[in-house]
């Protein structure tokens, strides 16, 4: 329970593996959202009586309030099938509900996978195709998706409009229970599995063009693609090989091709059952409806327990001896003879802890214990296997508390791979360390460090965009899907009490020294995995595809062919149809007249401090905060020289990584964990709207509590004006983890440097955006790791240059979210840390490396071209990018919001997904720059895509939309305009509004133009989009290098420039 909440803090770690519906869209909605109101007066609705509930047909087995969350639970069963319910009332107005059912598996061929996505391709009450693309298109949803887990598949919906939640409700509910996926009956229901499973396609009488298609297995090529990834299920199927943990629910492409539609029906017949299901209501709606709603669907259902037997989780027996796995990761062939044989492994030490689900005790010990091994980067876990030069970055996110059975993962990647005496290395660092702090314990301050940070974590239950009743339910579920009591998990204080009691007693050393021993030094259940590299696996994979499909070639006649042919035509042009506009109308939806007229406002107030020659402006909230404090201090980065653009990131980790001239970097992320709840720094840029200048700001975030804030001001003094910036060695460090980070992300979120790319071929903001974060700053960094030692003396005065230029009074901006009474006594802390701070900073004495921040300098940005970036990957990012503002009439107005939703949810989904087999495929219009890109994401295809983008112009062209239709779409997106957001980023909202200058009158005129947004706006779009496109576009691929040979010769016309990357 602990360890995903220190994550959230500390944003450290990688996720277990667990498959989302829906890919992350990347488009940015701060600009232009809205707070929804604040709760005076809460009220939390009262259960209701065991009779009424009895006459729903339920019986209440538990009931209790749970303080920490302020929420009345009621645990009820039904009495017709088994099924359990969860019935938390709050005061919360983000309601959200889940099914969750129990879907082992016995093989990887990813059925649970390929069924949670196609439950939601159309059902007995809602017979479109899509009912969860009409859901996106229509309602106000804070949160609509579903997830595949190694053991169980959850299906959460939220929403803060009582009416839009049950309608969302209604349409899961229908979807899990009576999906036509699974409905033999209809033959044409088999195109949903082919479509979201996999199918062999073929376009042309050609038979080489056979091919697997299908979104899941595309999907998980993607994720097979990703080392990461890669090393995280290794991991996980060594430590547990006679379970189902031991395969992958995911599905491995290799055995996707294996799944028979028979197979597929009946793991839906077995599993998604009343009697294999886990509901959950949370929120401020009324507690007797949610008995109505799922009585209506429980009724028809008889109990099942041979289904309840079947989908228990069975335990791994644990080893008696240790074991070493070896296994390999795709990478390309170094075209550089200089980086051939330095393609790095990944060594990783794995445990399973326990022979069941934790105790609570154990799981808040072994919680801590996590955080003060590896919580920070100056925990003695983490700090050992940097410090000993064995690899570049950590790897293995710890303790993993979410399955069956706990395990503890660490390691090292960009571990050299030549010996095996290297490898084995880092598993003998990882024992002799964890000996010696049994041994030896841990500092008071570390400990009082963690309790800190974790008690502010559990206090402060910041979920950030995830709704925080769905946060609860996944927390929960870690009990109750194991038949253990849903409510343990959620109470954590008496909990906390005990463990701060028993520390006191027993000594963190005895305590902590004892967890370690048990559970890591003296348990035998250990997987050492070598992960290496091998430049011929990926020639392998696609062999035995291609293989497979020779096989199936040679049995086929020319008969066999065309009809093959016919059927790939007909699953296109299926999927190419659109549901009749009747049809549609199945899914309910609201009207305009639910939607508020006014766009609602975030307490703000400006005002001037005066502070030496200088004025400072100060920006605050007042919003009730709980007695927290949330602090941003902001820094123009006007002196800072083009040239040092790209150590601008690395500098920002310094301020909080390198400790200062007084204390090490141990001591001040200590002193940081004991006296906040957690401080980061960053670079912020955006291109503002009719202005050259770019809005360009290093800021320095952090909270704490109230009667903290002197202390968290006196950190930040601290950090900006004391940073220690001579220790190269920790620098290094530094960038080798920046180097691993970004090679990872490269392959997994290839989109996001694709458009990247494309938007710093534009303008200032992103042009520097790219030198501090894009490809280029990956070259920046590979130059910098090589030369560093060389060159220290150089980059050491550049690091003093950019401290010297940056904090200053002048352009500064403060930014403070809390409560009135709160703001007022912080007052005089917060002038006492401006008066700290310079007048002015040091300019650099070359004033032409300055004119970039005046939007000055067209040296900055990216030549204009189309690009190819190649990478080791079995898929495809594809952006393409223009400009609606430079070459065509249009002007910012408030329908392009909607139009733009519209395409990602209709054309673009339809063909670059559906269609086209791609995860995701989406558009994003920046109003602020004009900027308008399009994006693919783990995407089979490459010229095919940029076609389908250019089509989009002639779909808005020619597009026919009755009155309903529009008003869904209008709705949907004020979904997103009025979404809910917690405290702080009402806060973070408002100062981004005033960063990027926009103002309440403006967001008010852009929120009436929303409203009224008429088709013809679609089609003036569409026009404007062509000439657009054609006046001046750009694309930029990430792709493997023999995508990007097929693509160069079937685009001839675009004159790629492709550079191998990775
Ligand atoms: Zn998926």
């Amino acid at each position: 329970m602990l360890t995903k909440l220190w994550r959230s803090v500390v944003g450290n770690g990688a996720c277990r593996a667990r498959h989302t519906l829906r890919a992350y869209n990347g488009t940015n909605k701060a600009a232009f959202s809205v707070a929804s109101p604040d709760k005076v007066d809460v009220q939390i609705p009262v259960a209701v009586s065991p009779e009424v509930a009895k006459k729903h047909g339920f019986e209440v087995i538990k009931e209790e309030f749970v303080k920490e969350y302020g929420s009345n639970c009621v645990l009820y069963r039904h009495t017709g099938t088994g099924a359990e319910l969860m019935s938390v009332h709050s005061a919360d107005e983000n309601k959200t509900f889940g099914a969750v059912f129990r879907t082992p598996v016995e093989d990887s061929t990813g059925v649970p996978h390929i069924l949670e996505h196609s439950v939601l391709c159309g059902s007995r009450k809602y017979p479109i195709k899509e009912p969860f693309v009409e859901l996106m298109k229509s309602s106000l949803n804070t949160f609509l998706n579903a997830f595949t887990y190694p053991d169980r598949t959850c299906y959460p919906v939220a929403s803060c409009n009582t009416r839009d939640f049950y309608n969302l409700v209604d349409v899961y509910l229908d979807a899990v229970f009576y999906p036509r996926c699974a409905e033999k009956s209809n033959p044409e229901n088999v195109k949903i599995f082919e479509q979201e499973g996999w199918h062999h396609e073929l376009d042309s009488p050609d038979p080489s063009q056979l091919q697997y298609k299908g979104v899941v297995f595309n999907e998980m090529k993607g994720v097979y693609s990703s080392p990461d990834s890669v090393l995280g299920r290794v991991c996980q199927q060594a430590l547990f090989p006679e379970i189902t943990y031991g395969v992958d629910s995911g599905g491995d492409p290799r055995y996707i091709t294996d799944l028979t539609y028979e197979q597929f029906c009946d793991f839906h017949s077995d599993f998604y059952h009343p009697s294999n299901t886990r509901f959950w209501f949370y929120g401020d709606d009324d507690p007797e409806t949610r008995l109505e709603i799922l009585s209506n669907y429980l009724k028809d259902f008889e109990a099942n327990q041979a289904g309840v037997e079947k989908s228990r989780v069975l335990t791994q027996k644990k080893f008696t001896e240790p074991r070493t796995v070896t296994d390999y990761y795709a990478v390309s062939e170094s075209e550089d003879p200089s980086q051939a044989g330095q393609q790095k492994a990944y060594v990783n030490v794995n445990w399973v802890l326990e022979d069941d689900v934790f105790d609570l005790e154990t799981q808040l010990a072994f919680g801590f214990l996590d955080f003060i091994l590896l919580g920070t980067s100056g925990s003695p876990l983490r700090k050992a296997l940097i410090d000993s030069g064995l690899g570049e970055a950590v790897c293995g996110g710890g303790l993993e508390d979410e399955l069956r059975q706990p395990t503890f993962s660490i390691g090292l990647k960009g571990v050299e791979s030549s010996s095996e005496e290297n490898l084995k290395k880092v598993e003998t660092l990882v024992l002799e360390t964890l000996e010696s702090l049994a041994e030896k314990g841990f500092s008071d301050s570390s400990i009082e460090a963690a309790l800190n940070t974790i008690e502010f974590s559990l206090r402060e239950n910041n979920t950030g965009s995830f709704p925080r009743g769905l946060s609860l339910m996944l927390r929960s579920m870690q009990a109750w899907i194991y038949d253990k009591d849903p409510l343990e998990p959620l109470k954590w204080e008496d909990q906390l009490e005990g463990f701060k009691a028993k520390l006191k007693e027993q000594t963190p050393t005895k305590l902590f020294g004892d967890l370690i021993r048990k559970y890591l030094i003296d348990n035998p259940h250990r997987v050492t995995v070598n992960l290496l590299p091998n430049t011929a696996l990926q020639a392998e994979l696609d062999g035995e595809e291609q293989g497979k499909l020779d096989e199936l070639r040679k049995g086929m006649t020319d008969e066999d062919m065309q009809e093959l042919m016919r059927k790939t035509q007909e699953l296109k042009t299926h999927q190419e149809t659109p549901d009749p506009a009747e049809a549609l109308k199945c899914i309910p939806t609201l009207d305009l007249a639910d939607i508020p007229k006014e766009s609602q406002e975030i307490p703000s107030s400006l005002r001037e401090l005066t502070s030496g020659g200088e004025k400072v402006d100060i920006l605050s909230h007042d919003i009730f905060t709980n007695d927290v404090v949330y602090a941003e201090f902001a820094f123009d980065m006007s002196s800072v020289p083009k040239h040092l653009l790209y150590l601008i990131p690395l500098f920002c980790r310094c301020l909080t990584e390198m400790g200062t001239t007084k204390e090490d970097f141990v001591e001040l992320t200590e002193r940081i964990g004991r006296k906040t709840g957690g401080l980061s720094a960053y670079s912020f840029t955006s291109a503002l709207k009719d202005e050259d200048k770019p809005s360009a700001y290093i800021i320095v975030r952090g909270k704490s509590t109230k009667d903290k804030f002197g202390d968290y001001c006196e950190i930040v003094e601290d950090i900006i004006q004391n940073v220690e910036l001579d220790n190269k060695e920790r620098f290094k460090q530094m960038v080798l983890e920046t180097i691993a980070g970004q090679e990872a992300a490269m392959v997994g979120r290839g989109h996001t440097y694709a458009i990247g790319r494309l938007h710093a071929q534009r303008d200032t903001a992103s042009a520097a955006g790219e030198y501090m974060g894009g490809v280029a700053n990956y070259h920046a960094m590979k130059g910098l790791a090589e030369k560093l030692d060389a060159d220290w003396d150089q980059v050491h005065n550049d690091l003093k240059l950019l401290k010297n230029a940056i904090f200053k009074k002048k352009g500064m901006l403060v930014n403070l979210t809390a409560d009135e009474k709160t703001l007022t006594s912080i007052d005089k802390d917060v002038a006492g840390f401006v008066d700290s701070l310079p007048d002015v900073g040091q300019a650099p004495s070359d004033q032409g490396s300055l004119l970039w921040y005046e939007g000055k300098d067209s040296g900055l940005l990216l030549p204009k071209q189309n690009e190819l970036l190649v990478v080791p990957t079995q898929v495809n990012y594809v952006g393409k990018c223009t400009n609606m503002y430079k070459d065509t009439p249009y002007k910012q107005h408030g329908s392009s919001v909607v139009i733009s939703k519209y395409l990602s949810t209709t054309w673009l989904w339809d063909r670059v997904r559906v269609v086209g087999g791609a995860y995701g495929g989406f558009c994003s219009f920046d109003n602020t720059s004009g900027h308008f890109s399009f994006m693919s994401y783990r995407d089979p295809n490459l010229s095919k895509t940029i076609d389908n983008y250019d089509g989009s112009t002639n779909f808005l062209k020619e597009l026919t939309l009755d009155k309903d239709e529009l008003t869904k779409s209008i709705i949907a997106t004020m979904g997103d305009i009025d979404s809910y957001q917690l405290p702080d980023s009402k806060g973070y909202t408002a100062f981004m509004r005033h960063l990027l200058k926009v103002t309440d009158e403006e967001r008010q005129q852009r929120r009436d133009e929303i409203l009224s947004t008429k088709l013809q706006d679609f089609k003036d779009f569409g026009d404007a989009l062509q000439s657009a496109l054609e006046a001046n576009s750009q694309v930029c691929a990430v792709t493997s290098k023999d995508m990007a040979k097929q693509a160069e010769e079937e685009r001839k016309d675009l004159g790629f420039v492709t550079s191998q990357v990775l």
